[in-house]
């Protein structure tokens, strides 16, 4: 099919749920992307923290075909062994005893969100509420788009799961009040993603770990978008110095196919019983096969050392267009999550970008966000940002 063919059978067939730029990918490569038509396309997008180990990354494609050919799925009444070693290597590079796998970071989250219920009625008392963030993103289930600290995501989806309440990120003061005994768990990116690539003070993330501490409430970080390496660590909690009880994963997860997973120390585990909680296909073995060879990517001695270096230069390289371009307010970066804080919306941005090869995003209306793949180059990273500044300077 052309671009043009499948548009036209897309937009008529498919939900309007998103509002699409008018390219369809067929191939990729490393950091480059190919459409219907031929037209090749620098990548500074992941598909959004997905592909992070960028386009058919050899081992990871290896591992699925590996797989693929030998045993598709396995029901969770029975066991799988790339499930059980991707369940140990989590454990064994986090601070988490027990994996519970889904897939998607909603249902990751929802599962959080379940976990958290189950351990405050466990405890008995009244703990059950879900403290979240204002600006957060944590899905489009009723549980986590009521998780979820923009209003947008919920509109005519009323009536909402009750037992959520919001805070301002980046407020101690703001914590202090909304963390009782009635909190079951608070719920927090590591670094805002779809909120806008917003970067906590050092200190947020301690005062949560010990307000969280000193009031018995289960602190649980959505890194369904920070982890997998994308901050310059294998998760984004390793440089905050705290250690978070429960963790969500999935996105990068498995390289590009649908995975989730939560992450939890034993103890609050363990009131997940038989029963409590399941899914069909999660930890399907494909998933999770894909999942092995994505985790032994990353770990491997220097890859993440690499990201942090790419991270660095590339930020290096953004940071002149905040005094060179007028449109660009400011320039931010955290390993290989990048923001552009635009005077006005990026829409336009990002399609002349598109026009030009380029994929980039824009969330939060005005913040260009750049999630690049991690096997980018410093030669790709110089043509991809003077592509950014000829179109920020238009
Ligand atoms: N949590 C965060 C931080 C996210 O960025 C996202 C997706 O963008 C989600 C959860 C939801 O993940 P999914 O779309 O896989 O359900």
């Amino acid at each position: 099919m052309t671009t043009r063919e499948i548009i036209a059978t897309a937009d008529q067939r498919l939900m309007p749920t998103y509002a699409r730029n008018p390219v369809a990918f067929v191939r990729g490569d490393g950091a480059r992307l190919w459409d219907a038509d031929g037209r090749e396309y620098l990548d500074f997008f992941s598909c959004l923290s997905v592909t992070n180990l960028g386009h058919a990354p050899r081992a990871v494609v290896d591992a699925i075909g590996a797989q693929a050919s030998r045993l598709l799925h396995v029901s969770n009444l029975h066991y799988c062994e790339p499930q059980a070693r991707l369940a140990e290597l989590l454990c064994a590079h986090s601070f988490a005893d027990r994996v519970f796998f889904c897939n998607s970071g909603a249902e990751a989250n929802e599962a959080a969100i379940k976990l958290a219920r189950r351990w405050g009625h466990k405890l008995g008392g009244n703990r059950t509420e879900i403290v979240t963030a204002l600006g957060s993103f944590h899905g489009r289930t009723l549980a986590t788009l009521t998780a979820t600290g923009q209003e947008k995501v919920r509109v005519g989806f009323q009536p909402l799961p009750d037992g959520f309440r919001y805070v301002p990120y980046d407020a101690v003061a703001a914590l202090d009040r909304a963390l009782g005994d009635t909190t079951a768990a608070l719920l927090l990116e590591p670094i805002q993603g779809e909120g806008g690539v917003v970067m906590p003070r050092a200190e947020y993330l301690a005062a949560a770990r010990r307000l969280c501490t000193e009031r018995g409430v289960l602190l649980a970080l959505d890194e369904v978008q920070t982890g997998m390496g994308r901050t310059g660590t294998l998760f984004a909690y390793e440089q905050t110095g705290i250690v978070p009880d429960m963790m969500t994963l999935a996105k990068a997860l498995a390289s590009g196919i649908p995975i989730g997973a939560l992450l939890a120390r034993d103890e609050i585990a363990q009131v997940f019983g038989p029963g409590a909680h399941g899914s069909t296909f999660g930890g399907n073995a494909v998933a999770t096969a894909a999942g092995v060879a994505t985790m032994e990517t990353l770990t491997a001695p220097g890859f993440l050392a690499r990201v942090r270096e790419l991270g660095a230069y590339f930020l290096a390289r953004l940071k002149p267009l905040a005094t060179r371009c007028a449109a660009v307010v400011s320039v931010r970066g955290h390993g290989m999550m990048l923001g552009i804080t635009l005077r006005d919306p990026g829409a336009a941005v990002v399609d002349a970008c598109l026009a030009r090869g380029l994929v980039i995003n824009c969330t939060a209306e005005r913040v260009l966000r750049l999630l690049p793949p991690f096997v980018v180059t410093e030669a790709e990273i110089d043509r991809g940002v003077a592509i950014l500044e000829e179109v920020l300077q238009r």
